[in-house]
């Protein structure tokens, strides 16, 4: 529906993009598309300068504003310090920055209405998981350079509930204000809040805290982690999106439907592009996510790469809300590989695996020649109780199914794969050796 509206919008030239929210079209016109690229060539000498060369004031129709070369975290690294900055420094109140883990961070300058705008973005993330001004919000992830931290309480106060500004670590003090002060929502990252969860059972304190939900942003989780927060803690979990780069945590959040991730199309435009040719997919396919800012000032990007894969949800919301929808993220675009012409992605293999069941979440992906042809095996581990003859088959025929290309499964006993503190490294390609 969405799509044929928006193709016959484009049809008659008039160029908007359309949403359907609680029963109600919403007309995101291309102006304000038009208006954040001429702002962005205009003012931030980043944009002024990948943009030489081209008109952007004949960007006319959102085919043009496709043709726009894409913007990457790679580039922005040459614009430090605060060369993608839009406007005067007077405006400027507060810069984030990502890690840099590799080379020079990324700065990021925001003005008072970024950081207003941020906290009206942040608190409709707690509302559409149904948390409201009586709750109480214990915040475990970090404050200072990183956005997390500040992001998590400042859509607390504008909400109008309590926030708990522990930050991270110091479990002790996270378990006794948790019991103390009956916090009703964790935030963390998934791994801390498996953390935390153990240490709840550990020192049998689920009956004296108070969680009922917990907002997960930061790193990729399966569900079988997903399982094991959950049900240790006894609570609902809500997986909430963002980046450093636009804003931070708090641009998507899924609801109680769990069918999405709700993204806030008011503030942001996004696309989805095949990783490798750049070219836009159509809603539902898999790629990676592009994202255009429209209102932010102090940093605005155009097209900016996340790097991100996921896809657009199809369809609007049993939730009714309208705001559309992106699925949960299946892992980074530099984990990607290409077997038979079809790109894969871990997310999509441990989504295989979380519904054969019978296996642990350890798996190694081996990809080599056999007769001229690309061969993966997939090697897992099965649980005590499995025929692994059983698994192999259904391991097969469910990647047949939901990716397409013929594997083949190797079973091997539970605790036989390699754990990984950190990093881990499942993805052994063999054919260029
Ligand atoms: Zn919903």
């Amino acid at each position: 529906m969405r799509r044929k509206l928006r193709a016959d919008a484009e049809g008659i030239n008039n160029q908007k993009s359309i949403n359907i929210r609680k029963g109600i079209i919403i007309m995101v016109e291309f102006s304000q598309l038009k208006k954040a690229v001429v702002n962005a060539a205009e003012n931030s000498p980043f944009y002024k300068s990948m943009y030489s060369g081209i008109d952007v004031n004949a960007v006319n129709s959102f085919e043009d504003f496709g043709k726009l070369p894409f913007s990457d975290k790679y580039e922005l690294r040459n614009a430090y310090p605060l060369g993608i900055q839009a406007v005067p420094d007077e405006k400027i109140v507060r810069i984030h920055s990502s890690s840099g883990t590799t080379g020079k961070p990324i700065i990021i300058p925001y003005t008072a209405k970024d950081v207003e705008d941020w906290a009206v973005m942040f608190a409709r993330c707690y509302e559409f998981c149904g948390i409201n001004s009586l709750d109480r919000i214990q915040i475990t992830p970090g404050y200072g350079l990183w956005t997390a931290g500040i992001g998590f309480q400042a859509g607390c106060e504008k909400l109008g509930a309590m926030a708990i500004p522990v930050g991270p670590g110091n479990t002790e003090k996270q378990l006794e204000l948790m019991v103390d002060l009956k916090s009703t929502v964790i935030t963390a990252t998934s791994s801390y809040a498996l953390l935390l969860a153990e240490e709840v059972k550990k020192r049998g304190l689920k009956s004296q805290i108070c969680l009922k939900k917990g907002v997960i942003g930061s790193e990729r989780w399966g569900d079988l982690m997903r399982e094991r927060i959950s049900n240790e803690l006894s609570i609902e979990l809500y997986d909430i999106y963002g980046l450093t780069e636009i804003y931070g945590p708090g641009i998507g959040i899924d609801c109680d439907k769990h069918e999405g991730i709700h993204y806030w199309d008011d503030y942001l435009y996004f696309e989805i592009i095949d990783p490798v040719t750049g070219e836009i997919l159509p809603d539902g396919e898999t790629g990676e996510l592009v994202i255009t800012t429209y209102k932010k000032e102090g940093a605005p990007l155009i097209r900016y790469r996340t790097h991100d894969l996921t896809r657009k949800i199809p369809h609007v919301c049993s939730c009714g809300r309208g705001f559309p929808m992106i699925d949960r993220i299946l892992g980074r675009t530099d984990d990607m590989i290409k077997v038979k012409g079809v790109n894969i992605y871990p997310g999509q293999i441990e989504n295989t695996l979380s519904a054969v069941g019978g296996v642990s979440s350890e798996y190694q992906v081996i990809i080599g020649h056999e007769n001229g042809k690309d061969k993966l095996t997939l090697r897992v581990e099965t649980t005590a109780d499995s025929d692994n003859a059983e698994v192999a088959f259904r391991v097969v025929d469910v990647f047949k199914k939901k990716i397409g290309i013929k594997i083949s499964c190797e079973c091997v006993d539970l605790g036989t794969l390699p754990r990984f503190e950190k990093k881990s490294k499942r993805v052994f390609d063999n054919r260029f050796e």
